[in-house]
């Protein structure tokens, strides 16, 4: 119209002048005007008849927007490849409020809302106000999230009331009830940084709410942790979490924004660079009905890498089970025991077929509700420990197949023949001894372990001396930490050698004292003692690209000799074979494969004693060892059951 009305006064203009300036000097240049304004109407003639369709699109398809597509995680696997930790593709429901019309949006949103409910689809609702018979009421438990409201609304006010109404202010949605006024003044507020709305619509839902067609609402694909058990492993698997602001101010260099989410335990946090997807980005314009004119791929979505752990899940699960039965067990009875461990190793390889730690935990439930781990956080029994790889106590006798072979190498014990008498206590200094079981008499070493003498031990301890003791949990590898790739305990065997009591290296010789290792160390042990190599033990066993196609890295077997030579190795191994013949573990007589094993308990001054259990199979060609600690477990038959309940799904 502007341009039609110019062309008007123009030629009124050209008019006017050739009316009055009727001179031969002026027809030139009235010419001149009219033929311009001619090839002027034929232009716009042209762009409004023939070229009209053009420039409506033109106009329609201003709106644009980046359109993400989702950073998928690397998968965690087990040995086998079944799926521990994957990904789950799910729709998210998100908010472009460039492109809500103006003066609609209580409205949108009102209806978004009762679809949403209608389809019973969770939303984040972070608003931290209730609506309490009537009455808005903050949530208490929400302190922080309190605080951030009252930084939002630039009020410091205590009366949940005036907050909700500075939002719906902002919102003009004064006139809603109360119910309705808080829920939208939610969606609102709950958006006001994330344009995420739900993360949770599947796929009914989200044709369901396409077929809506709200202006400025969007459906978006989404990937998701997904556990196929979010109870398997969950201690070695790990769980995610939105970044600290300290871990954002380390890693925003490495493009991490505010949101992201990373690893915070176990594997996911070991293998974060490793595991992390980055998302893809296109530019996408819309015309003002929400078709799709053009797309402009920014960035390309990279998947991040899978690890392959070393376990196995079957026989994880049944540690898992075994170990919560045995522990509640055990508790029934009266001992006081809550909480137990147990690692079972591939003789061979090092590698963890299974790790155990109870009380467990779901991953599921980390992810989807935030109030889960505030809760095993303030839990007093701590299930988040790792205990396995974490938790120490003293090993008791297990710790006797370590004080056999140092004391066979280093000659202090003249071959498995040297008889030494038990009179049921070893006391070879004034003052106070150390008790035995019972009184063995004259006992050699076979004969000794069978039945756990404490006093042919302790005499070795004594005769060996601490360095010496130490000397050969070093060579064995379980003096300090294993090696394992997740984080793990030392133990504290090194502190003996700070222990200047004539009874010290008597006391570490039978595991107690100053001796505290973890379930790790002791499988560890047993482990090296059937192989006769200290071999790391692992629990990674390769990292491929996220289609598992092709390696990216593999971990290769790393292994030291022990100064115990062949003889002294077998003539322990016939000892523990020995306890299960006819010592303390001849339940495990009968089983399938032959078995040599070692009990323990370790005396507890703050409860009941703690019990331990190794053993190893098929004693003559040994493929699997397993370690159990059962802490305040008080009764043998229950650490032993742990033991051959992952035998029995091994073997
Ligand atoms: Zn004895």
């Amino acid at each position: 119209m502007v341009i039609y009305n110019g062309i008007l006064v123009g030629l009124e203009f050209v008019w006017i002048v050739f009316m009055r300036i009727n001179t031969k000097r002026y027809y030139v240049v009235v010419c001149f005007t009219i033929l311009i304004f001619a090839l002027f109407i034929g232009r716009l003639v042209q762009w409004q008849i023939f070229e009209s369709e053009y420039f409506k699109r033109c106009a329609a398809s201003f709106r644009s927007y980046i359109m993400k597509s989702p950073a998928i995680r690397g998968e965690i696997l087990d040995r086998n490849g079944n799926v521990l930790a994957g990904n789950s593709i799910g729709y998210s429901l998100v908010i472009d409020d460039f492109n809500v019309p103006k003066g609609e949006r209580k409205e949108l949103m009102c209806k978004v809302m009762n679809l949403l409910n209608y389809l019973k689809i969770n939303w984040n609702d972070n608003l931290p106000i209730v609506l309490n018979k009537g009455q808005y009421e903050f949530d208490e438990k929400k302190e922080r999230e309190i605080k951030e409201l009252k930084k939002y609304t630039k009020l410091d006010s205590n009366n949940p009331d005036d907050h909700i109404n500075a939002i719906s202010k902002k919102l003009k949605c004064e006139d809603l009830n109360k119910s309705l006024k808080r829920s939208v003044c939610s969606m609102y507020y709950s958006t006001r940084s994330n344009s995420m709305i739900s993360d949770d619509i599947n796929e009914k839902a989200m044709s369901i709410i396409s077929e809506f067609n709200f202006p400025g609402f969007r459906i978006e694909t989404s990937s998701k942790r997904y556990y196929p058990d979010g109870t398997l492993a969950p201690h070695i698997i790990g769980y995610l979490g939105l970044m600290s602001d300290e871990e954002y101010e380390k890693r925003k260099e490495e493009n991490y924004s505010m949101d992201s989410v990373i690893g915070k335990t176990g594997i996911e946090k070991l293998f974060e660079g490793k595991l992390r997807g980055f998302g893809g980005k296109k530019a996408m314009q819309f015309s003002k009905d929400g078709v799709v004119t053009e797309t402009v791929q920014l960035e390309q979505a990279k998947p991040g890498n899978s690890v392959f752990l070393t376990i196995d899940s079957k026989l994880q699960r049944i540690a898992q089970n075994s170990l919560e039965e045995n522990v509640k067990s055990s508790a029934r009875k009266g001992s006081g025991c809550y909480s137990g461990s147990v690692v079972a190793i591939e003789v061979k390889t090092g590698k963890i077929l299974a790790a155990a730690s109870y009380p467990g935990f779901d991953l599921s439930k980390c992810n989807e509700n935030k109030l889960y781990l505030v809760e095993l956080l303030k839990d007093p029994k701590r299930p988040l420990i790792n205990r396995p790889f974490n938790g120490i106590y003293p090993p008791g006798s297990v710790f006797k197949t370590l004080t056999s072979c140092a004391a066979l190498q280093d000659g202090v014990l003249n071959g498995s023949d040297e008889s030494i008498y038990c009179g049921g206590v070893f006391k070879p200094f004034k003052g106070r001894g150390i008790k035995c079981t019972g009184h063995h008499g004259g006992v050699s070493l076979f004969r000794a372990l069978a039945r756990s003498c404490n006093v042919f031990f302790s005499e070795c301890g004594r005769r060996l001396g601490v360095e010496r003791i130490f000397h050969y949990a070093e060579q064995f590898g379980i003096a300090s930490k294993t090696g394992i790739e997740l984080p793990e305990s030392n133990g504290t065997i090194k502190n003996i050698l700070n222990n200047k009591n004539k009874l010290g290296a008597s006391h570490a010789a039978i595991g107690q004292g100053e001796v505290s290792v973890t379930a790790l160390q002791l499988a560890k042990l047993t482990s090296a003692i059937a192989s006769g190599k200290n071999i790391k033990p692992r629990i990674v066993e390769k990292i491929t690209n996220y289609t598992r196609e092709n390696d990216v890295e593999i971990f290769p077997q790393e292994e030291k000799e022990i100064e115990v030579s062949p003889e002294n190795f077998s003539l322990v191994r016939r000892a523990m074979r020995e306890v299960v013949l006819s010592g303390l573990a001849t339940d495990f007589r009968n089983f399938k494969v032959p078995v040599a094993a070692k009990t323990g308990t370790a005396q507890n001054s703050s409860g009941s004693n703690h019990k331990t259990f190794i053993c190893y199979a098929p004693f003559d060609d040994p493929q699997i060892a397993v370690a159990c600690i059962l802490a305040n477990g008080k009764y043998g038959p229950n650490v032993k059951a742990v033991c051959r309940d992952i035998m029995n799904g091994y073997f």
